[in-house]
């Protein structure tokens, strides 16, 4: 499988290389140059076959000559150690949790894998391999976590102060070792453009090898596919597709199921369900892509104004808007909707959700609204407990500390804070 890039003006490449940079020299995201298909009966059969054997049969189509079969195999079987499941909550509303992971967001997917990736190319070579990740919340600690004691694999974290929640920002600053954090003042688009900027860095380039541990990397987004495909496993002899609706902020998630879908998965619309920032609900509405400066909300993992992956989308549908229109609908929620979101699932079904899952829920359910016979399925991408002020106070209740969580709480906090570019460069050197 080749890789292009959506600026088009660089070179085809391997998956490996594709990973390895992260971003093209163009500053396009590079993208797979066929979609692979799997026929009808592949998706018919799924719910008899493990999970595994599918994961690989899907992924290798995409590392393809990059990683040899037994590696990728040992590499998924570590990124799907844990559960998917699929918790029905009436005849049209399932909501599929992504959340069991070491991180307890659905980023230790995308970042598991990608490491394992890392871990298995600097095998082949003496350069040391440096991971730049910006983190509006979730991803940074996923990656620490997916890359700590990595072998050849250094890893710079950015986050935006003050943005992230306590927990989150104790996952990415207590782990030590080949973990470094970077505490910036801005938001997250800040932290994404400086990341952006180093990467047009010659200098940074000569020694090491520099990549990007966001979703923009195709070792992250790809296989976020599978949470998809194991939904569907869990929908045995169902004959109506499911609907999804996706708590977006970069859209890679969203990006990887849709991609799914055009590999032949079954499935109905997408909903792309977004916090107040909305970029794409108004594009959807306007055609006019405005973003404004990023919004802080209670679903903060997706305060992102411009949204890197939304452009694969576009890619997916050849630039067709009335086609991507036709499986894409997007829609907003402010926070005092997702509070209101979060008390009505907790008091209709005894869930408790996160605010972003909530914001998925809200999604499917003004979908449902329009219509009434379709079935759905909101994604859970955190732990309630990563948000614990907001849901403990909104709920009025008290959670339980997961096993993940509690031995993170009496670990000391060390990053370094930084404001421009320059001190960005200089710690990578
Ligand atoms: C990252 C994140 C999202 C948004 O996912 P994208 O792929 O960036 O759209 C949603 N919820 C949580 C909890 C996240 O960490």
């Amino acid at each position: 499988m080749k890789y292009y890039s959506l600026g088009k003006q660089s070179p085809e490449v391997s998956f490996k290389e594709a990973t390895l940079r992260g971003i093209a020299p163009d500053r396009g995201l590079y993208f797979p140059k066929q979609i692979p298909e799997f026929p009808p009966v592949f998706w018919k059969n799924l719910g008899g076959r493990d999970f595994n054997e599918v994961a690989n049969e899907l992924m290798q189509a995409f590392t393809g000559a990059s990683i040899p079969a037994p590696q990728l195999r040992q590499i998924l079987a570590k990124t799907l150690s844990f559960e998917f499941p699929l918790r029905q909550l009436t005849a049209h509303i399932s909501v599929l949790e992504l959340f069991h992971g070491p991180t307890m967001a659905f980023k230790d997917v995308g970042a598991t894998f990608m490491a394992g990736c890392l871990g298995y190319f600097s095998e082949q070579t003496d350069r040391k391999t440096v991971v730049l990740v910006a983190t509006s919340g979730d991803t940074g600690g996923a990656v620490a976590r997916g890359f700590l004691n990595v072998p050849g694999v250094e890893v710079v974290i950015l986050y935006p102060k003050d943005k992230v929640s306590d927990i989150q920002e104790r996952q990415l600053t207590t782990l030590g070792a080949n973990i470094r954090a970077l505490r910036v003042s801005g938001t997250f688009d800040t932290c994404q453009a400086m990341v952006k900027q180093a990467f047009q860095d010659p200098v940074l380039r000569e020694n090491q090898e520099l990549t990007s541990a966001n979703s923009i990397n195709v070792a992250r987004w790809l296989p976020q596919m599978l949470y998809y495909v194991r939904a569907l496993q869990q929908l045995p002899g169902e004959t109506t597709e499911p609907v999804f609706s996706v708590p977006s902020g970069n859209f890679g998630n969203l990006c990887a199921g849709m991609l799914a879908s055009h590999m032949g998965m079954p499935c109905g619309q997408f909903i792309a369900a977004t916090n107040t920032n909305d970029t794409v609900p108004r594009f959807m509405k306007t055609l006019d892509y405005q973003p404004k400066p990023a919004i802080p909300t209670l679903s903060n993992a997706m305060d992102v104004a411009d949204p890197s992956n939304f452009i694969r989308i576009q890619e997916l549908f050849q630039q067709d808007f009335p086609n991507m229109a036709s499986e894409l609908t997007a829609t907003s929620f402010t926070d005092a909707q997702t509070l209101e979101a979060l008390q009505e699932l907790f008091a209709d079904f005894g869930y408790i959700a996160d605010p972003h899952g909530a914001v998925g829920y809200l999604g499917l359910k003004q979908y449902l609204k329009t219509h009434p016979e379709a079935r759905g399925i909101f994604l859970e991408t955190a732990h309630p407990i990563k948000f614990r002020e907001t849901v403990e106070s909104c709920l009025e209740t008290r959670l339980e500390l997961p096993e993940q969580i509690r031995g993170l709480l009496d670990r000391e906090k060390v990053f370094t804070d930084i404001s421009t570019y320059e001190e960005l460069r200089d710690a990578l050197r």
